[in-house]
């Protein structure tokens, strides 16, 4: 029995999780094995770096990809945004106005869509910026008015902005 194999044996007996085979491992570690499978414990460790590297290397690559990816999607977004510019203001307004619950259940959606509609033609015919406009301010200080098509109209840009929450 070589003399690695013995202290091995006394090892497991001991229950010890590690032991010194007095041999140099192939790497030429001379120090601890595993007593259950005589692995060099400094090969495993560097086994271990080596595999944590490549991990880290993959997740530092992968936001490359992810920033790519979110690029992409910008791009995307940004020209949806100008081929359907009414759609995507009606949609922005309708989640402001949602979310100060100002859109009624009865509301008719599609009338209020129309309003953006009308804004963004009017916007591409004078060249003036148009918005929609609420006749009652959605965050008044006394009252205010819904999301509905009653209260909306298309307003130059210039005088929507001097008017402000005033009801
Ligand atoms: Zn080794």
């Amino acid at each position: 029995m070589s003399a690695g194999r013995a202290f091995r044996e006394a090892a497991r007996a001991r229950g010890e999780k590690f032991y010194i085979s007095g041999e140099l491992c192939s790497r030429g570690h001379a120090g601890l094995r595993y007593t259950a499978n005589q692995t060099c414990v400094e090969c495993s460790k560097d086994q271990q770096r080596r595999a944590d590297e490549k991990r880290r290397q993959r997740r530092d690559s992968d936001p490359v990809y992810g920033e790519h990816r979110r690029e992409q999607r910008r791009v995307a977004n940004r020209s949806y945004g100008k081929r359907n510019r009414d759609k995507k203001s009606a949609e922005w307004m309708q989640w402001f106005a949602d979310r100060l619950q100002r859109t009624p259940k009865w509301a008719d959606l599609k009338e209020i869509r129309k309003f953006y509609t009308v804004s963004t033609m009017l916007s591409r015919l004078t060249g003036m910026q148009h918005h929609v406009d609420h006749i009652i301010p959605l965050r008044g200080k006394c009252v205010s008015g819904l999301h509905i098509a009653e209260n909306l109209r298309v307003i130059p840009e210039f005088e929507n902005l001097s008017k402000g929450a005033k009801f």
